[in-house]
């Protein structure tokens, strides 16, 4: 990877500018590089690369993720044979536990936490019931569970929305389970199984190096350039059709050159736009590490604080990364609401109709420039995982490097 500095850049010199080097602007950056020869310049408005997928090793020499812990899965095998070329993997299956009133129970909730919390005589009441009604090795969402009108299975539901869901979901996004959108909760159901794994995909795993090795190694091509600390919203010229506050994009320059080439923004767009429509809504975090002297403190990779706490979960890295270290480093995550852009980072897009329609407008006003693209869990106001924006940045690639 090439470092530059902003100042001496010639805009002339390169044929794809890409704002962001997360997943999406790396995968896609490689690419282009890689299979059209183009010349791509990458603004990284951080110190670093690797998006929230960055990873550093702290003061007591544990590997620690900055941005939340990120845990690689997928079914995906065209996106997992992609990261591979970068790295080893290390076999890793994410594990979760509940601490419910001081006693683990594993999540998604399943056969295991039925008896840790009914007893075993009362939890194979409610398994046969469950099997019955859903079938076995199946998943449920709460939603659906608390939809069924059966006197004990309403009792399983309520028991999950009190003490997995409500409190969780209050923390994590400031309302309730049923103020989200449904594909939120979703994404962690009751899954009546014995299988305590957090994901049940086909290929999960580390980097064996860790995610920042990957992302040095992904952007290693003679045609890929990195500018750090540039934040594109200072030095890309936008200019507008006539017509107010609704008229459309016509160009961009850069440095006051208009640029042709391909534009891949992977940012939060209505930043893009000063916020000329208002901010968009998202969810913020702020991290808390602590380092212990011992080699492990937790059970498994992350432990879930479902009924107490502020915070709504702990992870410690070793369990993730498999490092040797005779100290450990442990996070806590609290979330809060994203009201200042300039001191807090923008984590979860927060999905309704109405957000939904809000972010719309902002696109539209791009819907112009055909040389201009929006990626990215930040640019497309998705709540997407890493597999998921590999695979779309594989898709955009071979849009852009067709004949
Ligand atoms: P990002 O990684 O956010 O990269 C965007 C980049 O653009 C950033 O580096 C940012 O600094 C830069 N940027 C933004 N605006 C500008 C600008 N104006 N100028 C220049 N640069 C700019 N996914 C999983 O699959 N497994 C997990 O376990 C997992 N855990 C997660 C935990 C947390 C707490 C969070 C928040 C997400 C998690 N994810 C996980 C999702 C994962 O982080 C995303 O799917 C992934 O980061 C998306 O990549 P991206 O390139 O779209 O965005
Ligand atoms: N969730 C919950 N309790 C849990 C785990 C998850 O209520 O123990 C809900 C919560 O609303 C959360 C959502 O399910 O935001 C998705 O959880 P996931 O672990 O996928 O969130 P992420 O890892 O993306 O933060």
């Amino acid at each position: 990877m090439q470092e530059c500095d902003f100042k001496s850049v010639k805009i002339a010199d390169y044929d794809a500018l890409v704002v962001g080097s997360g997943f999406a602007g790396s995968v896609v950056a490689r690419e282009l590089a890689e299979r059209r020869g183009a010349r791509v310049l990458i603004l990284e408005k951080r110190g670093h690369i690797g998006g929230n997928m960055y990873d550093e090793i702290d003061g007591s020499g544990v590997l620690v993720h900055r941005y939340g812990p990120h845990i690689f899965h997928t079914n995906d095998r065209r996106a997992f044979d992609y990261v591979r070329r970068f790295t080893e993997w290390r076999d890793y299956e994410h594990e979760v536990l509940a601490d419910w009133h001081g006693i683990y129970i594993p999540v998604p909730f399943n056969k295991n936490s039925m008896e840790a919390v009914f007893g075993t005589k009362k939890a194979a009441s409610l398994i046969g019931k469950l099997v019955a009604t859903f079938g076995d090795e199946r998943k449920v969402t709460i939603n659906e569970l608390r939809g069924i009108e059966d006197p004990e299975l309403a009792e399983i539901a309520d028991f999950v929305y009190e003490n997995v869901f409500l409190h969780y979901t209050q923390k994590q996004w400031g309302v309730t389970p049923e103020e989200v959108d449904p594909s939120v909760t979703a994404r962690v159901p009751v899954f009546v199984s014995r299988d305590n794994r957090y994901f049940q995909d086909a290929y999960q795993g580390m980097p064996r190096d860790g995610y920042t090795a990957l992302f040095e190694r992904m952007l290693d091509h003679p045609g890929i350039d990195v500018c750090l600390g540039v934040d594109a919203e200072s030095v890309l010229g936008l200019e507008f059709e006539a017509g107010g506050e609704n008229a459309p994009l016509e160009g961009i320059d850069v440095k006051g050159v208009p640029f042709a080439g391909p534009i891949v923004y992977t940012g939060p767009l209505d930043e893009l736009f000063l916020a000329r429509f208002g901010r968009l809504p998202y969810r913020s975090l702020d991290f808390r590490y602590e380092t212990h002297d011992c080699d492990r403190m937790l059970p498994c990779g992350t432990v879930n604080f479902t009924v107490s706490e502020d915070y709504t979960r702990i992870t410690e890295f070793k369990h993730l990364t498999g490092q040797v270290n005779d100290t450990t480093t442990i996070m806590k995550e609290y979330p809060h609401a994203y009201d200042d852009p300039r001191r807090q980072t923008p984590y979860y897009a927060i999905i309704n109709e109405e957000n939904n329609a809000h972010y719309d407008r902002y696109v539209q006003l791009t819907r112009k420039l055909d040389n201009f693209y929006l990626i990215g869990r930040l640019a497309e106001y998705r709540y997407y995982n890493m597999d998921q924006i590999i695979s779309r940045a594989l898709d955009l690639a071979d849009e852009l490097c067709r004949p």
